[in-house]
């Protein structure tokens, strides 16, 4: 039988594990493929003091902690080895390694990568951020762009790419969070009389942003058995908090937790929802399952 094929698109080591930690391990376990294209090495992450001492650079830090998810979700990475490019005005902005850097000086470049990606592992269903990149971040948002953009170009027979057929990707989702939940903790975050423009370790979050930019979601997938692998992953980046969300919701009895978050929700972009509100439950659902076609071009 054909397999069912799943590429995410994100930026850095630790988005795929905190993002999608119990989707990937649900799909994988249900015989799903998962690709994640990790667009750079995260490079730029602060880590905890007592952690430099045990690697040479972040980049390698960073690195073996996606190799630790790798291994837990068992999902097949794909780096494309950019560096981390900051939060917006950061000095590495303009490295000319960086992901933003690129992005802007060389689209085509990155796009064409993202194309080959696609036509490489002709994934039915593909995932990237919503267009404030979930929280703000250039590097999310360049990769969401990018991610766009190749999604139409991958099956267009006059975007040609080395070797590699066209191929045509049948469902795109940006990931996205419940606005319930986010819109309560900004009220919380308010009363508290915290500054909620610039929130986080550097002071570049603005919560209000990453509230106004939430799209509702489509497909509300069932995650409640996979919660333990999503811990188990999110742990692998401990240099990067395991995640502050978990820690915050790791707190809570397993039984609780899989009342709240036992749901995934994401938002179809392509093809277009015909009706406000979920409709779907899976992200293969209407997805005919085709044999890969590997033969190159002639
Ligand atoms: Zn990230």
């Amino acid at each position: 039988m054909a397999k069912r094929r799943l590429l995410i698109c994100y930026a850095h080591p630790d988005d795929e594990s905190f993002g999608n930690g119990a989707l990937i391990a649900k799909y994988i376990h249900e015989g799903a493929e998962v690709y994640y294209l990790c667009a750079t090495d995260g490079d730029v992450g602060t880590i905890p003091d007592d952690m430099k001492d045990q690697y040479e650079t972040i980049r390698e830090l960073r690195l073996a902690e996606l190799a630790c998810a790798e291994k837990t979700l068992g999902f097949k990475l794909i780096r494309m080895g950019y560096k981390d490019s900051g939060m917006q005005g950061a000095p590495e902005n303009d490295d000319p390694d960086c992901l933003v850097y690129n992005w802007k000086h060389n689209p085509e470049d990155v796009k064409r990568r993202v194309v080959e990606t696609i036509r490489e592992v002709q994934p039915q269903v593909i995932i990237t951020f919503n267009k404030y990149g979930g929280y703000g971040h250039p590097d999310h948002i360049a990769i969401q762009q990018a991610t766009i953009q190749a999604f139409h170009a991958a099956s267009d027979s006059a975007y040609l790419t080395d070797g590699l057929q066209p191929y045509t990707p049948q469902k795109l989702y940006y990931s996205t969070m419940p606005k319930w939940i986010l819109s309560f903790r900004l009220w919380w975050l308010k009363m508290r009389g915290e500054d909620v423009r610039h929130m986080g370790r550097n002071k570049d979050i603005d919560f209000q942003k990453i509230v106004d930019n939430i799209e509702p979601a489509h497909v509300s997938v069932n995650i409640g058995a996979y919660l333990e692998d999503w811990d188990e992953a999110s742990a692998c980046h401990i240099s990067q908090g395991g995640g502050s969300m978990r820690g915050f919701f790791a707190r809570w009895p397993m039984w609780l937790r899989r009342v709240v978050m036992g749901k995934q929700g994401l938002t179809r972009v392509f093809p277009e929802p015909v009706s406000e509100g979920i409709s779907e439950h899976d992200l293969f659902e209407n997805v005919t399952l085709d044999e890969p076609q590997k033969e190159p071009v002639s």
